[in-house]
């Protein structure tokens, strides 16, 4: 379980997020739904350490991790634009992370094509970023994410880059990866119809707070406040 209590991050004095409280059961996948510039954002750079928080904690099981460094704190992350190094081939991006902690050439070697078969990007792993296509450079960071085996992988706008139909065929391998690892995730979105068919649980988020968490079919059929109502279509 992963979970925020009072989770509070400001900029320039300011809070974007003030005392936030969230729960992520282990095995699932929430999306965290909500407007642009709702906070979504800022709470998985916070969660992965990118962000200092100025108030709260942020609980991996019963240890609040919010005083780690990001290199400590066991998650895995894909950004929107993929983040991956263009000079190197898929093989190396993936390896990456296990290479900066020292691994074993041969653990190296094992761990990545098996990660790369999951991701069915194990044909490629000689080509660079700059070779591939967008949803092949996407299985590339979603393997770069995984390969350390995370505690929790947070994916932020993943599809967004991507055209309609790859968006789809993402979208089902991703929840399909998701799955079959087991891994806790956190998908955060603007976009309702990915929440509800990628995730077991949405969160649903506007000016820095969380308003409703309930499964996808009951967010619909049971929004509980107006906003709410609106955003998932399904006004009063
Ligand atoms: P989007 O869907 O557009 O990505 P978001 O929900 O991810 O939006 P955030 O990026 O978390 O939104 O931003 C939340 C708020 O915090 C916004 O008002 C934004 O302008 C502000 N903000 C984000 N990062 C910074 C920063 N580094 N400095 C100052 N303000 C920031
Ligand atoms: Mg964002």
């Amino acid at each position: 379980r992963i979970a925020l209590k009072d989770f509070t991050k400001k900029f320039d004095g300011v809070p974007v997020i003030d005392r936030m409280n969230l729960e992520i059961r282990d095995g699932e996948m929430l999306a965290l739904l909500g407007p642009s510039g709702c906070g979504k954002s800022t709470t998985l750079l916070a969660i992965s350490g990118i962000h200092r928080i100025d108030g709260g904690q942020i609980l991996f099981g019963d240890d609040d991790i919010s005083g780690l460094p990001s290199q400590k704190r066991n998650v895995g992350v894909v950004f929107q634009n993929y983040a991956l190094y263009p000079h190197m081939t898929a093989f190396e991006n993936i390896a990456f992370p296990l290479q900066v902690r020292r691994t074993e050439k041969k653990e190296i070697e094992a761990r990545v094509q098996e990660i790369a078969e999951l991701t069915h990007i194990a044909p490629y792993l000689k080509r660079k970023p700059g070779q591939l296509s967008g949803g092949q450079q996407q299985r590339v960071a979603l393997a770069r994410a995984l390969v350390r085996k995370p505690g929790v992988l947070l994916l932020d706008e993943p599809l967004a880059n991507l055209d309609a139909a790859l968006r789809l065929e993402m979208r089902s391998e991703i929840r399909r990866i998701q799955l079959e690892t087991g891994i806790t995730a956190i998908l955060v979105t603007h976009d309702q119809v990915e929440a509800m068919s990628m995730a077991d649980r949405i969160a649903i988020m506007d000016k820095g707070e969380i308003l409703q968490v309930s499964p996808p079919d009951e967010m619909y059929r049971r929004p509980t406040n107006r906003f709410v109502a609106s955003f998932m279509g399904n006004p009063p």
